[in-house]
């Protein structure tokens, strides 16, 4: 069975499924981490894949879904949580191509409303020269500006300034909404609080997927 965990940039889904993987007994497919994989090991599909992205392009649904398919692998009595699949409503259907073997029981959507999002965004700031990274209100450095290991300059990534942020909200809440929508018509749409320390928000996160009784 399969989990399908969503969230915006900042909502905190990688380290809750890291958390999930490590305390609550599913195994994490990454489709993106998968993705570098076979271009890493220069597999046919990676191959495949890096000219398309050579080429300034999107891999396509087909090609991910080979990936993806490999990833699931055979055995239909493990508890999956699939993280950055499906991206929109045509790779939710071909996902459910699958559900003889892996149906889809939840599409849990890790909620952050969008002020605290970019609130988490903007206030990130990376070391220069050792890539430590701190936030200006949540975890900030000893010295301000300055990195607590090596001294370096910390500095905010153009990705993280405001304005970036917004689009990137904007630009991911146009992507997964219909994703979301797709789940609600079937009912197993879910909303998760993502506010709070990352503690807190596992501890709901798993009480909402123990409470689901799934099986
Ligand atoms: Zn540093």
């Amino acid at each position: 069975m399969i989990v399908v965990l969503t969230g915006a940039p900042g909502a905190g889904k990688g380290t809750q499924a890291d958390l999930l993987a490590s305390q609550g007994g599913y195994r994490k497919v990454s489709t993106g981490d998968a993705l570098r994989k076979h271009v890493r090991t220069k597999s046919p599909i990676g191959l495949q894949a890096e000219a398309v992205m050579a080429r300034g392009e999107l891999v396509s649904d087909e090609i991910l879904f080979q990936i993806l398919r490999e990833e699931l692998g055979p055995d239909s009595q493990e508890k999956i949580l699939l993280d950055g699949y499906p991206r929109n409503v045509a790779q939710a259907q071909t996902l459910d191509s699958l559900k003889e073997m892996h149906p889809v029981v939840v599409a849990i959507h890790l909620d952050v409303d969008s002020v605290e999002l970019v609130t988490r965004l903007s206030g990130r700031r990376v070391c220069s020269s050792c890539g430590a990274t701190y936030h200006v209100s949540m975890t900030p450095s000893k010295i301000s500006g300055i990195c607590d290991k090596c001294g370096g300059a910390l500095q905010q990534r153009t990705d993280d300034r405001e304005e970036s942020v917004r689009t990137r909200l904007s630009v991911y809440e146009s992507m997964t909404k219909p994703v979301l929508e797709y789940y609600r018509g079937k009912g197993l749409y879910h909303r998760v609080d993502g506010k709070g320390s990352t503690q807190d928000v596992f501890r709901k996160l798993v009480g909402s997927l123990d409470g689901l009784s799934l099986s």
